[in-house]
């Protein structure tokens, strides 16, 4: 016999299950995220779960963690390397150069997905091992107004939700022009500075990235660091201005934040993150910015894009944080409860009638009796309960009964579904 280790039919760590009732505001969240996409002409697309490791090491990046600490890989039977994905743009990216989705002669290529990431972190309140993101991506177009489009659609996702505590940081990282000469400034400061090995380290590799480092130690001394803005070239100059002066015109506020730069390499000009002010720790909601080099670091043309993630699951944390409570449908309107043998069948032709007319019904399976089948209409959410005996089908009705006025009225069999879905509206 094979014996199992304690902890392996409990979920792993750093992840969760999703089930209800949460499981009903997590769904509606997702969808209130990608809503405004889908009116904004971004299509829907759909990767796989892995890809191949070089994928993200090449497009995310050698020196972030990332890559270098984060990902889940494995080695196939084949001897294929392959990694769970951590984030979703590379592979956006990826699927839409190889299915020439960009040749279509209809730039950008608006593009919004929604699925399953996958980090090894340190797992901690609202960060996990397996979250959640929706995402929007705009291949192929250098305009101002495609980065102010998709902060503003962001914006409004959040909005429409009701949250109200978040912020909007902004900042600009510059081109290919202007970065290499702010690089090598910043890597002269850094330098100079009391650092340990690790961090040292990275100030050759990938200096900007030392800039976003939390400890509090680290960020003092980086008070005094040079700021990119003095460095961005008249164009990324320029280019920053509009994308600040469409935001303002659309109602949107935001925070320059100099030392954004964000956990990932493919990064140019702008660069952004929503942070919620009611997570503590991990306070951002969602981010992204403009990735212009990206297409090309991963074997493609020069296709300039711009795009984000939001998180789904600290979305709902934030919610939470905020008191802010969904009004979900009732996922039940109508709980039929049979009396009876006889009544069972009729009553559960009935529930698929009802079901097929557009009317949420549930039928008290299990052959319950009357008082534990009036308990379970009571916990469906349903305004309704439908119950029948043998003495009510000899009549041709059934009683409708209200659950929460406790009012009760007979109807007719042939006009229940007509009286159900008028009622529901
Ligand atoms: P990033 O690509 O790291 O900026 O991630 C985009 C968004 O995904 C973040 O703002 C978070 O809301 C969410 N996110 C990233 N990593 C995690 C994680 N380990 N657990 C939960 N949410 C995450």
């Amino acid at each position: 016999m094979t014996t199992y280790p304690v902890d392996a039919f409990t979920a792993p760590k750093g992840t969760y299950d999703l089930t209800p009732p949460d499981s009903a505001t997590f769904l509606a969240v997702r969808e209130a995220l990608a809503a405004p996409l889908r009116r904004s002409g971004y299509g829907y697309i759909e990767t796989p779960g892995f890809e191949h490791v070089e994928l993200f090491s090449r497009g995310v990046g050698e020196s972030t963690d990332i890559v270098t600490k984060e990902m889940y890989t494995l080695t196939t039977k084949g001897g294929t390397e392959l990694a769970l994905r951590p984030e979703g743009t590379a592979s956006v990216l990826r699927a839409a150069l190889e299915r020439n989705l960009h040749k279509a002669g209809n730039l950008p290529v608006k593009l919004w997905y929604s699925g399953s990431y996958y980090r090894y972190e340190r797992p901690q309140a609202g960060r996990y091992r397996h979250f959640s993101q929706v995402g929007a991506e705009a291949i192929g177009a250098e305009d101002p107004a495609l980065d102010a489009e998709l902060i503003i659609l962001a914006v409004d996702a959040y909005r429409s939700l009701g949250l109200r505590d978040f912020r909007l940081l902004l900042n600009s990282l510059g081109d290919k022009e202007c970065r290499p000469a702010y690089r090598e400034a910043l890597q002269g400061f850094l330098r100079g500075l009391d650092l340990d090995e690790d961090t040292r380290r990275r100030i050759e590799i990938n200096p900007l990235r030392v800039l976003d480092d939390k400890r509090e130690a680290v960020r003092k001394e980086l008070v005094s660091a040079p700021a990119l803005r003095d460095h961005l070239c008249e164009a990324c100059k320029a280019y920053h201005e509009r994308v600040r002066q469409l935001l303002t015109a659309a109602g949107v506020v935001f925070e320059d934040d100099e030392k954004l730069v964000r956990g990932l390499d493919y990064y140019t000009r702008t660069t952004f993150e929503f942070i919620h002010d009611g997570l503590g720790s991990q306070s951002a909601v969602g981010g992204g910015g403009r990735y212009d080099g990206l297409s090309e670091m991963i074997g493609g043309p020069a296709l300039p894009s711009v795009g984000w993630a939001l998180g789904v699951d600290r979305t709902v944390l934030a919610l939470r944080a905020e008191g802010v409570e969904l009004e979900l449908p009732a996922a039940t309107d109508v709980y039929a409860v049979p009396l009876g043998e006889a009544a069972r069948d009729v009553l559960f032709d009935l529930v698929t009638a009802l079901r097929r007319a557009g009317v949420a019904a549930d039928f008290a399976f299990g052959g319950k009796g009357l008082k534990n089948a009036m308990k379970s209409a009571n916990r469906s959410g349903a305004r309704f309960a439908l119950v029948a005996g043998e003495r009510d089908l000899a009549e041709g009705v059934v009683q409708l009964k209200d659950l929460a006025s406790g009012h009760q009225t007979p109807v007719s069999l042939d006009a229940v579904v007509e009286e159900l879905r008028a009622r529901r509206g």
